[in-house]
């Protein structure tokens, strides 16, 4: 199902005081005002409360999304609550790249027709599918979840850095390219790893330029991000 949150004609942008019946508009009474002040049933403010606590969400739009719900068929609003249960127990990490799957390994990692000796690097899922959506990459990925982050307390230890150094030991691919953000964590993480590898006598590239300096691949249009990649340069 989508849920679509349109801001013309929204009776919720009203004034608390303002309801509607039929064709009908009223003002409370001072009681019910009472009343109406204490907020939503706690069912209603528990799910506003997990729709705000999601990226980019504020309560307002929470609350939209809230009443959307409760407006929508019950079909509707169960299909979202299992698609949410499934995500949650059907989807693990491949165990050679790390990237999210239902199968293990996943079926980019388990296609013979992809190029299995060259692994991209990527900091996210996401990057994934903006590498696929490319249609110019035919090798496998290994999937790190996060870079290199002092500030944000996040060491080489926290990512999959230890299990890309030993797939490169074990499947001694011919290329690995560190497609990471352009930007002082993405270049620090990149350095680190290429550090670890080239010793290993692996060749290590990195996408050109092209990518947006501090820009973030996910964001990169096709284009972009098929060119980066055709031009990479070695470490
Ligand atoms: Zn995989």
């Amino acid at each position: 199902m989508s849920i679509s949150v349109t801001s013309d004609g929204d009776e919720w942008n009203r004034p608390f005081w303002y309801t509607r019946t039929s064709e009908r508009a009223f003002c409370l009474t001072a009681t019910e005002v009472t009343v109406r002040a204490r907020g939503p049933a706690e069912p209603i403010a528990r799910l506003m409360e997990e729709f705000a606590k999601l990226p980019g969400i504020g309560p307002k739009t929470a609350s939209r999304l809230a009443y959307h719900l409760l407006r929508c068929s019950r079909e509707d609003a169960l299909a979202l609550a299992q698609a949410i249960i499934e995500v949650k127990e059907r989807v693990q990490l491949c165990s050679r790249c790390f990237n999210l799957t239902d199968v293990d390994p996943c079926p980019i990692c388990a296609d013979p027709s992809r190029d299995q000796r060259t692994i991209c690097v990527v900091e996210d899922p996401l990057d994934v599918l903006a590498l696929e959506r490319t249609g110019a990459y035919h090798g496998v990925y290994h999937v790190l979840h996060g870079v290199i982050s002092p500030v944000d307390g996040i060491g080489p230890e926290r990512l999959r850095i230890r299990e890309l150094v030993h797939r490169v030991q074990q499947e001694q691919p011919s290329e690995v390219i560190l497609a990471l953000n352009p930007n002082i964590e993405g270049d620090a993480t990149a350095m680190y790893i290429a550090r670890q590898l080239i010793p290993l006598g692996v060749t290590v590239t990195r996408p050109a330029s092209g990518l947006p300096v501090g820009g973030d691949l996910e964001y990169a249009d096709e284009i972009t991000l098929g060119r980066a990649l055709a031009g990479r340069r070695a470490l």
